[in-house]
């Protein structure tokens, strides 16, 4: 598996496994199922209340806790500096490990600043071996950076072929933030997407792999979803193959500028 370097050199393996919308009750036998399939990366937060059966999971595989980097998020509702170390312990606490690999904000909101100093806070004294944050813009990143001490080390955003978030990337490249992508597979839109079909046909890949594989060529982390064996094995599969510049260019024609998800400045949860 490839990782990428953040900033402080810790290695965070660049196709990871995401959790979101997987039940607390079948996540253990998800996680484990990754792990047995090769992932060592785990993304999970404590909104997707699946961190129980994601630590349950962990331990069951058997695999080394320091051989899997392992990523929560802080949610909206349990932002500020007292509230956020409060909810780092109850994630541990339900993961069942001393310590994450990366903990991250969810989603920008007014306590940024004072969450952010409870995450160095954290990282600082060792509990946490990277921190960053999630779904942040330029303006949000540069309101954080006029307080941090640390500037984090990743912002995981929506990022698709679709959506392929330019001005953050080129932003965050500058500031040495690793990018780290959410629904790299359009949360199933790419499906029916022709060109990604044509290029997959081209390769004789698939379409979930193509799309993986073009996170992978722009040097972006990226942690595809999936409950079903066949597909968390081969969305894992994409080191046998490489897009070139004329799959690249046709993938481009996909941009369209459209978030699937929501817009970080329009959140109301
Ligand atoms: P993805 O883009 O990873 O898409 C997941 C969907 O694709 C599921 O419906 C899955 O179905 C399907 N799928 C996966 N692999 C295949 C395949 N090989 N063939 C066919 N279908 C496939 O969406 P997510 O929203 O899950 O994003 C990935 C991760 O990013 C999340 O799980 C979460 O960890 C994180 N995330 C972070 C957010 C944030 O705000 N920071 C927001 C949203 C997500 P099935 O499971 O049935 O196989």
């Amino acid at each position: 598996m490839i990782s990428l370097k953040l900033s402080n050199g810790i290695e965070i393996p660049q196709i990871g496994f995401g959790t979101f919308e997987i039940p607390d009750d079948t996540a253990a036998e998800a996680v484990k199922t990754a792990l047995e399939a090769g992932y060592r990366h785990i993304d999970t937060a404590a909104i997707y209340r699946n961190e129980n059966g994601v630590g349950k999971g962990i331990k069951e595989s058997g695999i080394p806790r320091n051989e899997i980097f392992l990523t929560s998020k802080l949610w909206n509702d349990d932002q500020g500096y007292d509230t956020a170390l409060k909810a780092f312990d109850e994630s541990l606490k339900k993961l069942g490990t001393d310590y994450l690999d990366l903990y991250l904000i969810h989603w920008p909101k007014a306590k940024n600043k004072e969450s952010w100093k409870a995450l160095e806070k954290l990282y600082k004294d060792g509990r946490v071996k990277s921190i960053g944050v999630s779904n942040f813009k330029e303006h949000h990143l540069d309101d954080l950076l006029t307080e941090a001490e640390i500037i984090p080390m990743i912002n995981q955003v929506e990022l698709h072929p679709q959506f392929p978030q330019k001005e953050i990337r080129k932003y965050c490249m500058e500031k040495g933030i690793i990018v780290e992508a959410w629904a790299s597979l359009m949360q199933g839109q790419i499906f029916d997407k022709k060109i990604v079909i044509q290029i997959a046909e081209k390769h004789g890949k698939t379409v979930s792999q193509v799309g993986i594989r073009w996170a992978v060529q722009n040097g972006i982390v990226t942690i595809p979803k999936s409950t079903h064996i066949q597909r968390i094995k081969e969305n894992l599969n994409v080191f046998d193959f490489e897009l070139d510049q004329d799959d690249m260019l046709k993938m481009e024609e996909l941009n369209k500028g459209i978030r699937i998800g929501r817009d970080p400045d329009k959140i109301d949860f």
